[in-house]
C-alpha cells in the first residue's frame, strides 16, 4: 500500500502537473469549477470500494450500513437545497441523469423536442449520434435570428406540429433565464413531460439567484461539477412520486449497477456547502464577474475589432463571445487566450458559417474564478486582458504584449491562490 508518488510515479507525476496548471492558469472554462478539498476527500476515500446495488434500505449487498446513511444524507440535502419531493443521487454523470430520465418516461421512437446542439443545446437533448438522436426521433428549436434569444411562441408552435412525448428545456450554451412557466404550459397542452436540465445553472437555482425550475418541471437533471462545484456527477429530482418510482428503477437496474458511493458522499458534502450563506455570496460574485466581463466586451474598441457579446450580455454565469466579424476565429481566439494562461473553449454560435472544429464563438465562464475569490475588481482585470487579447492584430500575438498580458494573468492567479495545501506553485 504505496503511496501515489512511490507506487506509480508517472500518474503522480501528471497528477502534480495538473494541480500546479489549476493553480497558474485562469479558468474559465463555463462547465468547470473547483471542487472542495472536503469533498476530494470523501471521493478519494475507501468509500470507492463499497458495492451498494440498489437504494438505502433496500440494498442488494451487506455491508452497507455507512453507506446508506451518506446516500440518505446526499438525498436529503439536494431535496432542501432545490425544494423537490423526491432526488435520486446515482447518476454517474449529467448525461446518464439524462438518459435514465428519458428512459423511465418515454419510449425509444417517441418524439422529444430539445434546443438544437448548434444554438446552444447538449449533446443528450437529441443530437444525431448520441443515445438521445439514435434513440428517439428528434425535433429541435432554436434561438431567434433577431435576438438569439429562444422564442417560447416558436416552441409553441413545433410541440403542436411535432407533438412530442418530452419537452426538454435547458442548455450548455445560452446566457439568458429560461421561461419556465410557459414551458411547462406548452408541455400541458401538447400533452408532452417537461424535463428541465439545469446542469449549468444549476448552482444559480441553489442560492435563489435563478428562478427554480423544479416546481415546474415533472422531472428536474442536473451534474453536480459546474455551478454546483462539487464532484463530477448526475442527479435527478422531481415532485412526482409516481415518476419518482420509474426513475428510481430506470437509474438501477435500468441504466447503471453499483452506484459510486464515494461520489455520492462527495455530493452529500457539495450540497452541504451549497446552503451555505457563503456559497450565496460566491454565486453573487460568479454573476457580477459574467455582467462585468460582458460589459467590457461590447464597448467600442471591442465592438471595432468585430468581437460582440452574444444577447448583448447576460443572466448568468457565462459569455457566449461571438466572432462572426472577427477575423480571429473561435479555435484562434482560444488558443490566443491559452498563450497568456487563460483557459476557455470555443463553440458554435448560433447560424455559424465556420466548421464545428473552428467555430466563430468563446464561451467564458465566471465560476471556477469566483470559487477563487475573484471580485468585481479582479473580473475587471480579467475582462480588460481578455479585450486586449481578442482585439489585438490576427496572427501571434505580438511578444511583448503575450508577456505583459500573461503577466497580469499571473498576478491575478498570485492574489488569489488555488488549493495552497496541495503544495505551491
Ligand atoms: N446537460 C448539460 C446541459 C450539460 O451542459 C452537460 C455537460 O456539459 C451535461 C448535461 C452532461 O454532463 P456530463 O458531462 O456529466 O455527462
Amino acid at each position: 500500500n504505496a503511496p501515489l508518488e512511490i507506487a506509480d510515479p508517472e500518474v503522480a507525476a501528471y497528477v502534480a502537473k495538473e494541480v500546479q496548471r489549476q493553480q497558474q492558469t485562469l479558468e474559465m472554462i463555463a462547465s468547470e469549477n473547483f471542487a472542495p478539498i472536503a469533498a476530494m476527500q470523501a471521493q478519494g476515500s475507501v468509500l470507492t470500494n463499497k458495492y451498494a446495488e440498489g437504494y438505502p434500505g433496500r440494498r442488494y449487498y451487506g455491508g452497507c450500513e455507512n453507506v446508506d446513511v451518506i446516500e440518505s444524507l446526499a438525498i436529503e440535502r439536494v431535496k432542501a437545497l432545490f425544494g423537490a419531493g423526491y432526488a435520486n443521487v446515482q447518476p454517474h454523470s449529467g448525461a446518464s441523469a439524462n438518459a435514465a430520465a428519458m428512459a423511465a418516461l418515454i419510449k425509444p421512437g417517441d418524439t422529444i423536442l430539445g434546443l438544437s446542439l448548434a444554438h446552444g443545446g447538449h449533446l443528450t437533448h437529441g443530437m444525431r449520434i448520441n443515445f438521445s438522436g439514435l434513440l428517439y426521433n428528434v425535433a429541435a428549436y432554436e434561438v431567434s435570428k433577431e435576438d438569439y434569444r429562444i422564442d417560447m411562441d416558436e416552441v409553441g408552435n413545433l410541440a403542436r406540429q411535432h407533438q412530442p412525448k418530452m419537452i426538454i428545456a435547458g442548455w450548455s450554451a445560452y446566457p439568458r433565464h429560461l421561461d419556465f412557466v410557459r414551458f411547462r404550459e406548452i408541455a400541458d397542452e401538447v400533452g408532452a413531460l417537461l424535463m428541465v436540465d439545469m446542469a449549468h445553472f444549476a448552482g444559480l437555482v441553489a442560492t435563489g439567484l435563478h428562478p427554480n425550475p423544479v416546481p415546474y418541471a415533472h422531472v428536474t437533471t442536473t451534474t453536480t461539477h459546474k455551478t454546483l462545484g462539487g464532484p463530477r456527477g448526475g442527479v435527478i429530482l422531481s415532485n412526482d412520486p409516481a415518476i419518482a418510482k420509474k426513475i428510481n428503477s430506470a437509474v438501477f437496474p435500468g441504466q447503471q449497477g453499483g452506484p459510486l458511493e464515494h461520489v455520492i458522499a462527495a455530493k452529500a458534502v457539495a450540497f452541504k456547502m451549497a446552503a451555505d450563506p457563503s456559497f450565496t455570496e460566491r454565486a453573487e460574485r460568479t454573476l457580477l464577474g459574467a455582467r462585468l466581463l460582458a460589459e467590457r466586451l461590447i464597448q467600442s474598441d471591442v465592438a471595432q475589432a468585430g468581437v460582440e457579446v452574444l444577447t448583448g450580455g447576460t443572466d448568468v454565469h457565462l459569455v457566449l463571445v461571438d466572432l462572426r466579424d472577427s477575423d480571429l476565429d473561435g479555435q484562434a481566439a482560444e488558443d490566443r487566450l491559452h498563450s497568456i494562461g487563460i483557459t476557455v473553449n470555443r463553440n458554435a454560435v448560433p447560424f455559424d458559417p465556420r466548421p464545428p472544429m473552428v467555430t466563430s464563438g468563446l464561451r467564458i465562464g465566471t465560476p471556477a474564478l469566483a470559487t477563487r475569490g475573484f471580485g468585481a475588481g479582479d473580473f475587471v482585470e480579467v475582462a480588460d486582458i481578455i479585450a486586449q487579447a481578442l482585439t489585438a492584430p490576427v496572427g501571434e500575438l505580438d511578444p511583448a504584449v503575450q508577456t505583459a498580458l500573461r503577466a497580469r494573468v499571473s498576478a491575478l492567479a498570485t492574489a488569489h491562490p488555488l488549493y495552497p495545501d496541495l503544495g505551491v506553485v
